[in-house]
């Protein structure tokens, strides 16, 4: 199994990027709950036959959609590792939970962060997001939010953010109980960063209804273009109307590790929590999200409860406290952190911010290429790693929506779509440290070559 994921990695160029599941590899599954045991050897060669080849691909250097990491052999090892200790990092006294807290100061050294910030694994930044609306609202309410509810309180708390943010903020706001109406979408500049001049008057107008604003989120990479808001002047805006400064830094935080990129991100210094994913720009295989505190008190009092089962001791199996359990919702947590760690320490974090740099280069790479190509034009500024673009025709709608399946149904690569000022973009998001200016090339030429097919008149689809 070992040298079949080795050989996965290392062969992965020679595979399409993603392939259309046949009928019956879908079907193939279906069975009666086993009560006989199959042999090994056989469950493994399922795995290689009906399930490998059928993956989204993003260990792929061609794969380019949404914003999906690469993953490592350092990282699958990791979790090979992980699993055979088989460690429960909710809590108790155990060298897994120190390590998590060596990534945790690392966190805060990479963010500048106080050594009293808290912070821990979680699944993804949607989680982590959640969790941060969840410790802002009981900061603004107090601890008694916890058991009386919101709607014991008289008042109305209300969150801002840019509508370039990703929707899990306004999921975040669904699900604290908040609800998503009470999340203010404030509109974008030409560059996708959020319109402070718009923030401030929505602060200013909610207080004259009698809302009580509480909560900004501004993002650290845009999901749909990679724009970074101006978080210094967020920080500012903030720390004037005393409310509860976050950044959604899902894929954008980790570009702190790039010398040349971390002054875009500058004032994220200043967030009370950061919430980013260390499986997408970090590399680290799925799933690793993390939440960063910057007042552990107010992290805790969101959500350490006392529970007879869960007793604390100063010596033995039960010492440690406080427990990760005491800072999020999960009681059972795998040991997330050791792939991270494994990551930080064997690549060292120079090549990770390496890594992270040339992915924006390749992208400046595409944009050039895309200028130069008059079939081709761009449809947003490339700021980090992302570049939207399109090919020019008529119907470019129908015709850019259809080039996308056509190429990835090519397994030649995988861009995904998105909206710019209304118009179809084609997507590509370069996260992955295999991606080199081959990848980028093929894919433009995918995007030509079929581009030019579907839009020319004989092979134009009647339903078009
Ligand atoms: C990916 C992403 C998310 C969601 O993160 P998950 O790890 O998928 O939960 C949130 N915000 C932004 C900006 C993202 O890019």
């Amino acid at each position: 199994m070992l040298d079949d994921m080795l050989d996965y990695m290392a062969h992965i160029r020679t595979r399409p990027v993603w392939q259309p599941i046949p009928e019956s590899v879908r079907t193939s599954l279906q069975e009666p709950l086993p009560s006989e045991a199959t042999e090994l050897a056989a469950v493994h060669q399922t795995f290689m036959q009906e399930i490998l080849p059928y993956a989204v691909g993003n260990a792929h250097p061609g794969f380019m959609g949404w914003v999906h990491g690469g993953g490592t052999p350092v990282g699958m090892l990791a979790e090979m590792l992980a699993a055979g200790l088989n460690a429960n990092l909710g809590g108790r006294d155990q060298m897994p939970i120190e390590l998590e807290r060596q990534v945790v100061q690392w966190v805060r050294e990479l963010f500048g962060f106080p050594h009293t910030a808290s912070g821990l694994f979680v699944n993804g930044t949607s989680m982590a997001n959640f969790i941060a609306v969840l410790v802002a609202r009981t900061t603004a309410l107090g601890a008694n939010v916890r058991r009386a509810g919101i709607a014991a309180s008289e008042r109305r708390l209300v969150a801002y953010t840019s509508a370039s943010a990703h929707n899990c903020i306004a999921q975040a706001m669904d699900l604290s109980g908040l609800g998503s109406n009470a999340l203010r979408i404030i509109p974008v500049t030409t560059q996708h960063q959020m319109d402070i001049d718009a923030l401030e008057r929505a602060i200013a107008a909610d207080r004259r209804a009698g809302y009580t604003p509480f909560f900004i989120a501004g993002t650290a990479g845009t999901v749909d273009v990679g724009a970074v808001d101006d978080l210094a002047t967020l920080a500012d805006v903030a720390e004037k109307n005393a409310l509860w400064f976050h950044v959604d830094g899902a894929y954008g935080a980790l570009a702190m590790l790039a010398p040349e990129l971390a002054p875009r991100l500058s004032g994220i210094e200043r967030a009370d929590s950061i919430a980013f994913d260390f499986h997408k720009w970090g590399q680290v295989p799925y799933d690793a999200g993390f939440i960063l505190v910057r007042d552990s008190n107010a992290h805790l009092s969101t959500f350490a409860s006392p529970a007879a089962y869960l007793g604390r001791e100063t010596r033995g199996l039960a010492a440690g406290s406080p427990w990760p359990c005491d800072f999020g919702p999960d009681l059972s947590r795998g040991f997330r952190a050791l792939k991270a760690w494994f990551t930080i320490k064997v690549y060292g974090t120079e090549k990770l911010g390496q890594v992270i740099a040339h992915t924006c280069a390749l992208a400046q790479y595409m944009r050039q290429c895309i200028d130069n190509e008059t079939a081709l034009e761009l449809l947003s500024p490339v700021s980090l790693n992302v570049v939207c673009f399109r090919y020019r025709c008529e119907d470019a709608e129908c015709v850019n929506r259809d080039i996308v399946t056509a190429i990835h149904e090519s397994g030649i690569a995988a861009p995904s779509t998105t909206t710019i000022n209304g118009q179809l973009a084609i997507r590509a998001a370069i996260v992955n440290h295999r991606t080199t200016r081959q990848d980028i090339d093929a894919l433009l030429r995918a995007t030509l070559e079929f581009g030019q097919a579907i839009s020319s008149p004989p092979l134009r689809r009647t339903s078009l």
